[in-house]
């Protein structure tokens, strides 16, 4: 559910039209909906009303601290995988109480900078990384809450690239060795304490069974270790739930919910949940102009102003986008590729789409662009990251400017010629 929709055949996001948006902020630009990102927060919350919970949100999908403080003024902590994104929390505003931190390659001073923040817990992905937790703790004097993310081996059944808990992936520790850490830890490392086990197995699911399948390895985890006399306060499910970009049929909010408590039932623990596509996903899309239209003698092209470097998911996994005209058009749909101006092939939004005739300077809206989208842009070609636009009802607020030609050398610097 979004609150981007047609009236008088244009297009609008909330109460503003795309076309005011465009003329006043540029193309391409990216604009996301307060009350949909809102909505989302709500409903996962209200699946989860019944039991204790804790609402992560994966700040990577979308880190602009507009859409990251929407998050915690509606009550969310925030799941973090780098310094970069703590400090991005803290100057959101966000709860250091609230704040966990994920990621297989935790530097130190990026541990140092979470443990004087003194946030909730470190999600460990190795018995490396749980030593070096512990020495700095140390070094620091203080203690350092943590959870194993356990490995359980299950199949997401999602794109390969972002399927996270399977024996072959990089991510957490296999469920025996993670045992064994934690009472190794209990036993050994001083500076540390257990208070949770945590799981993540991949992004895009639209099935609940994987999920389930989870749980209940991770469930056994946890009877496991209370009878070794490791506590555990907080499970964390991690992230993890699809949505709908073409036709698939992602589960509702409150449809997991369900599957989560069941599965959970007399645990004794309170859910901590890291959603991020959920809770972005739709609630942002990228308009892109028109440049250009070429006919080839096998393919029509539409040439516009966006790019893989500020959408880079259609070039990266082959994703759905769906494409909308910003003003609708009676004439007959045309069969075309979308593609930007990037030197690579790889560079296209769309292929064989049967399309709205779009001419040059039309504006076109690429749909369900919120999540993994400006997250994930870069300056590839030397083009500057597109402007970010915030929608309240009728109102709208850049929240992140578009990069100039400066922005792009910054720091940069020529070695001066020595004799
Ligand atoms: C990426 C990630 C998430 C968010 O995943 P979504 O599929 O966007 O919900 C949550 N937790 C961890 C550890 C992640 O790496």
């Amino acid at each position: 559910m979004h609150f981007f929709t047609y009236k008088n055949n244009k297009f609008y996001a909330e109460a503003v039209s795309i076309e005011k948006i465009a003329k006043e902020v540029g193309t391409p630009c990216y604009i996301y909906s307060h009350k949909t990102l809102t909505r989302h927060y709500a409903a996962f919350d209200e699946a989860f009303k019944d039991v204790p919970h804790l609402i992560c949100y994966s700040v990577k999908a979308n880190s602009n601290i507009a859409v990251l403080n929407t998050f915690i003024k509606a009550g969310g902590g925030v799941d973090i995988v780098s310094g970069g994104e703590l400090f991005r929390a803290l100057k959101a505003g966000a709860n250091p109480k609230k704040i966990v931190y994920s990621g297989v390659g935790k530097r130190e001073d990026e541990i140092e900078y979470a443990l004087k923040t003194g946030i909730l817990m470190f999600n460990v992905e190795s018995p490396e990384e749980l030593r070096a937790i512990n020495k700095i703790a140390g070094r620091l004097k203080k203690k350092a809450n943590f959870a194993i993310r356990v490995n359980p081996n299950v199949d997401p059944k999602t794109h390969p690239y972002i399927s996270t808990g399977l024996k072959k992936n990089k991510f957490g520790i296999e469920t025996e060795q993670a045992i064994q850490e934690y009472v190794y830890a209990k036993n050994n490392l001083k500076n540390l304490i257990p208070i949770g086990v945590d799981c993540h197995i991949g992004s895009q699911l639209t099935q609940l069974s994987p999920f389930v399948d989870a749980l209940r390895k991770t469930k056994e985890i946890i009877l496991t270790l209370r009878s070794e006399g490791v506590e555990v306060k907080y499970l964390d499910m991690g992230g993890g739930l699809g949505i709908t970009y073409e036709n698939e049929d992602a589960p509702h909010p409150s449809k997991y919910g369900k599957a989560v408590i069941d599965a959970t039932r007399g645990l004794d623990v309170t859910l901590i949940f890291e959603p991020g596509r959920v809770m972005v996903g739709n609630a942002g899309i990228l308009v892109a102009k028109v440049l250009y239209t070429k006919q080839g003698t096998e393919k029509n092209f539409i040439i516009v102003d966006a790019a893989m470097n500020d959408l880079a998911r259609p070039s990266l996994y082959g994703s759905y986008h769906a494409i909308k005209a910003v003003t609708k058009k009676s004439a007959k749909e045309i069969v075309a590729d979308v593609v930007g101006p990037i030197c690579e092939s790889g560079d296209f939004f769309a292929k064989d789409r049967e399309l709205p005739p779009f001419k040059s300077g039309d504006l076109m809206a690429i749909m369900s662009a919120g999540a993994y989208g400006f997250s994930m842009s870069s300056n590839y070609n030397s083009r500057p990251r597109a402007a970010e636009v915030m929608i309240k009802g009728n109102k709208f607020t850049i929240i992140r400017e578009r990069e100039s030609y400066k922005d792009l050398t910054k720091g940069e610097k020529i070695p001066k010629d020595r004799q």
